[in-house]
C-alpha cells in the first residue's frame, strides 16, 4: 500500500526524537512504544494541577503548589550530609526551598538571591516550617508564560522520567500533520469530535481533569479510531471469508414442520429468529460463517437440529461436532426421537468407532444413507467423506482451539458453518471478538423454568452439606458434586475428585459415582449412563460435565472451592441443574478467607441467574481479556479505548466498517485510502494484505 510521505517521520526510529537516545528508546519499548507514532497513543493517566497560587497559605499542606517567589538568602549546609536551604517569600509568607545536595554554584544560578522566580513543587511542613523539597520546576518570569496549568502525568517505566516522556511526546507532536479523515463525516459531525491531528494534540495537553476521562471528545475520537481499525480488520476478514462461494441450500420445511408438530412446546421467539437467520444464510450463495450464542438451557440444540434438517430437506447432509464424547453421545441419544419423527437417519461417530463398524459408517456417509452425523472431532478425520455435506455445526465452540476451527474451515470449503456457544459474552465483547462472523443470539429462555436457588457456604460447614445431601438422596433427588480445577490441570482435578468420591462413598455408599477426564471413554459413558438411569445418585465430577450435559432429574449442584472457578464456568456448571420439574439448588462451597473479589463474584452468582447479565458484570469487575479467556482470544488489547465503558462505540464501528467495505471493497476511495492510513497508524496494516489475497 502506498503511504503518505508526510507520515514517515512518525514511523522513523525513536532515536530521531529530541532527547531520545538508545537507552531511552529501549526503555520506551517496555511501554509498547516502538516508533514515534506510538507515543501519540500513550496517554497521560492523570495530571498535576500547577495553576498559580499567590501564596502557599492558600492551600492546605502538604500539597503541590505553584507560586511566584522572591528569592532571599542561600544557606549552604554547615556540615556534610545536611541540606542546602534557600529562603523565599511569596505574596504572603516566607518559606524554604530545600535541596539535599550541595551544588551551590548551580543553585545560585537558577535561584539567584533577589530574583523573582516561579517555583512549583510539593510543599510540606517540617517541624513547623513550610518547605518545598527539590522543586519540580523553577522558571524565570519570562518562561512562566507558557508553563501549563495542568501537567500531564504518563504511565512510567523503569529508565524514563516524566520529563523525558513529555519531551519525546512534544517532539512527536511537532511531526503531526493534518490527515485525510477516515471517520464517516456525519458521525464526526454528530459527535462533535475533533480531527485526528487535533485530538492527539489535545489528549497530551489536558487543561482540566475532565480532559483525562474517556468522555473527553478527543479521547472518544481516538477510542473510536481504535475500534474502527479493529472492526475494519475483522470486516476485511469477513469479506474474505464471504468471497468463498457457498452452496445454495434451500429447505422445503417439511421435515422441520414434522418435528415442530411433535414437540410438547412451541419454539421461543428467539429460536424462531435464529432458525430463520441460519436458513437465510444457507439459502444464500455465500458460505455461512455464523455464531449462535445462547445461555445454558436456551435451547440451542433444537435450533441446530432444525438447521440440520434444512440441509437434509435440500437433499444434503449435516454434521454436528461436540467437544467431548459425553456430549456427542448425549446429542445423539437426545436427537434420536426427533430424527425418527422426521424420518432421517442419524448416526454417531467417535474415536471409539473402529474396524468394520467404522467402515460401515464410512460407506453410509459416502453414499448418503446417513443424513445427520453426530460426533467428536473424529468426524473431521481425513478419511471421513460425505456424499453432500451442506452444514457443519460445532457445539460449544469455545472448547475447541482456534487451530481446530481453522482446520474445519479448510476441510469444508463451501460448507456452511455454524458455531454454537453457551458462554454468554457481553455484546461489546462479542462484537470485538466475533466481528468477522454473523451472530445470532438466543436471548430468551423457554418459559416455565424454575429459578435455581443458589447459596454460598463455607467449607467449614461441610458436615451440614453432607447431611443435606444424604437427606435429598434419600428423597430420590440426584446431585452433581464438582471438584475444583487445580491450576487448570485435569490431573490434579482428578486427584481431588477421586478423594471426594471416596469420602462421599464412605457416607452414602455405592450410589456415588465418578467421572473425570482421565477415565477412558467407556468408563465415562458407563458412569454417565448410570447417572442418567438413576442408579447413581451423586455424581462426583471434574469440569468435564461443564458443558451441555443434560440430566433433568439432577436438581442439586455442589461446587467445591467455587472461588477457584471463573464466573462463566460457575454459571455453566449451575446450568446443569434446573432442567427438570423439581426445585433446584446450587451450593457454592468456598474456603475462607475469601478474597474481596472472590466474594463479589460468588455473591453476583448467588443473586443473578441471567448469563448475559453475569457476563456484563464480570466485564465490569475484570478486564475484557479475562472474561473472554485466552482460547478464544482474538481479542485485541486496546490502548485508549475501554470496552467496559465504550461498548456502544464498538457497535457503531462495526456497522460503519462493514458499510465502508460494502461501498468500497478495495479501500481505494478517498475515505478508503484514509482508512488505510488509520490501519497503518494502529498496526493493523496486515489486514490490508487480505485485500490482495482475495
Ligand atoms: P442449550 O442451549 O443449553 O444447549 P438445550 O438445547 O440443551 O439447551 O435445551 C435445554 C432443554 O430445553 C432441553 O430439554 C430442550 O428440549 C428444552 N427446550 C428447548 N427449546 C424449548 C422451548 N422452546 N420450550 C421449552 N423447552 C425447550
Ligand atoms: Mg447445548
Amino acid at each position: 500500500m502506498t503511504r503518505s510521505p508526510s507520515l514517515f517521520p512518525l514511523f522513523a526510529k525513536l532515536e530521531t526524537l529530541e532527547g531520545v537516545g538508545p537507552k531511552i528508546a529501549d526503555a520506551f519499548a517496555g511501554l509498547g512504544v516502538k516508533r514515534p507514532k506510538d507515543l501519540l497513543f500513550l496517554l497521560p493517566h492523570s495530571c498535576i494541577d500547577r495553576s498559580r497560587k499567590s501564596s502557599i497559605r492558600d492551600v492546605s499542606l502538604p500539597c503541590t503548589v505553584t507560586v511566584e517567589v522572591e528569592v532571599g538568602l542561600h544557606i549552604p549546609p554547615r556540615k556534610k550530609g545536611r541540606s542546602y536551604r534557600i529562603m523565599v517569600r511569596d505574596a504572603a509568607i516566607e518559606f524554604q526551598i530545600v535541596f539535599f545536595h550541595n551544588r551551590g554554584d548551580y543553585l545560585r544560578k537558577i535561584l539567584p538571591s533577589g530574583s523573582i522566580r516561579l517555583v512549583s513543587g510539593r510543599v510540606e511542613l517540617f517541624e513547623g516550617v513550610a518547605q518545598m523539597v527539590h522543586p519540580d520546576h523553577v522558571l524565570c518570569p519570562e518562561e512562566a508564560a507558557d508553563f501549563p496549568f495542568f501537567e500531564p502525568v504518563y504511565p512510567l517505566t523503569n529508565g524514563i522520567t516524566q520529563k523525558q516522556i513529555f519531551k519525546a511526546v512534544a517532539s512527536t507532536l511537532s511531526r503531526v500533520t493534518a490527515l485525510p479523515e477516515w471517520i464517516d463525516g456525519p458521525l464526526l459531525a454528530r459527535e462533535g469530535w475533533p480531527t485526528w491531528a487535533d485530538a492527539v494534540a489535545r489528549v497530551h495537553a489536558p487543561i482540566s481533569p475532565a480532559d483525562l476521562v474517556y468522555t473527553d471528545s478527543a479521547r472518544q475520537r481516538l477510542s473510536y479510531d481504535e475500534f474502527f481499525a479493529h472492526q475494519l480488520s475483522l470486516a476485511l476478514a469477513r469479506a474474505t471469508l464471504r468471497k468463498v462461494k457457498g452452496q445454495v441450500t434451500v429447505g422445503t420445511g417439511m421435515l422441520q414442520a414434522k418435528v415442530l408438530k411433535s414437540l410438547p412446546f412451541a419454539l421461543t421467539n428467539a429460536q424462531v429468529r435464529a432458525i430463520a437467520e441460519i436458513a437465510g444464510d444457507m439459502a444464500a450463495p455465500l458460505r455461512m460463517n455464523r455464531l449462535l450464542q445462547g445461555d445454558v438451557g436456551a435451547g440451542k440444540t433444537l435450533v441446530a437440529f432444525q438447521a440440520l434438517l434444512v440441509a437434509v430437506e435440500a437433499g444434503g447432509q449435516g454434521v454436528i461436532m461436540a467437544p467431548t464424547e459425553i456430549l456427542a453421545r448425549q446429542h445423539y441419544e437426545g436427537l434420536q426421537a426427533l430424527a425418527a419423527v422426521a424420518g432421517v437417519r442419524l448416526d454417531l461417530l467417535t474415536s471409539r468407532d473402529r474396524g468394520s463398524a467404522r467402515a460401515r459408517k464410512m460407506t453410509d456417509l459416502a453414499d448418503g444413507t446417513i443424513h445427520i452425523l453426530v460426533g467428536t472431532h473424529a468426524v473431521f478425520q481425513k478419511d471421513v467423506h460425505f456424499r453432500d455435506l451442506r452444514l457443519a455445526i460445532i457445539d460449544e465452540q469455545h472448547r475447541f482451539g482456534v487451530s481446530q476451527r481453522m482446520e474445519l474451515g479448510a476441510k469444508s470449503d463451501a460448507t456452511d458453518m455454524l458455531l454454537m456457544t453457551a458462554t454468554p459474552i457481553p455484546r461489546s465483547l462479542a462484537l470485538a471478538s466475533y466481528g468477522d462472523m454473523d451472530v445470532s443470539v438466543l436471548d430468551e429462555k423457554p418459559p416455565g423454568r424454575k429459578p435455581i436457588k443458589t447459596a454460598l457456604i463455607s467449607t467449614s460447614r461441610g458436615a451440614e452439606v453432607m447431611a443435606r445431601l444424604r437427606y435429598a438422596v434419600a428423597n430420590g433427588r440426584q446431585a452433581y458434586w464438582v471438584c475444583p480445577l487445580v491450576e487448570d490441570s485435569e490431573v490434579l482435578g482428578y486427584i481431588s475428585a477421586d478423594a471426594r468420591f471416596k469420602a462421599l462413598r464412605a457416607v452414602l455408599g455405592d450410589v456415588v459415582g465418578l467421572v473425570h477426564g482421565q477415565m477412558s471413554s467407556a468408563e465415562k459413558d458407563a458412569s454417565m449412563a448410570s447417572f442418567v438411569a438413576g442408579k447413581i445418585k451423586v455424581l462426583v465430577a471434574t469440569t468435564v460435565i461443564e458443558v451441555g450435559v443434560n440430566v433433568p432429574n439432577a436438581s442439586i449442584m455442589v461446587i467445591e472451592r467455587a472461588e477457584t472457578f471463573g464466573l462463566a464456568q460457575l454459571h455453566q456448571l449451575r446450568g446443569r441443574v434446573g432442567r427438570g420439574a423439581a426445585e433446584s439448588t446450587c451450593l457454592l462451597l468456598y474456603q475462607i478467607p475469601l478474597s474481596g473479589s472472590g466474594e463479589r463474584r460468588l455473591k453476583l452468582l448467588r443473586d443473578v441467574e441471567d448469563g448475559f447479565r453475569i457476563a456484563e458484570e464480570d466485564l465490569l469487575m475484570r478486564g475484557a481479556g479475562d472474561v473472554i479467556g485466552t482460547v478464544q482470544s482474538g481479542l485485541p488489547c486496546f490502548r485508549i479505548a475501554d470496552l467496559k465503558r465504550q461498548g456502544d462505540l464498538m457497535e457503531i464501528a462495526q456497522v460503519d466498517a462493514r458499510r465502508l467495505l460494502d461501498e468500497d471493497p478495495t479501500l481505494t476511495s478517498p475515505r478508503g485510502r484514509a482508512a488505510r492510513t488509520l490501519l497503518w497508524l494502529l498496526d493493523q496494516d496486515r489486514a490490508i494484505q487480505l485485500l490482495s489475497v482475495g
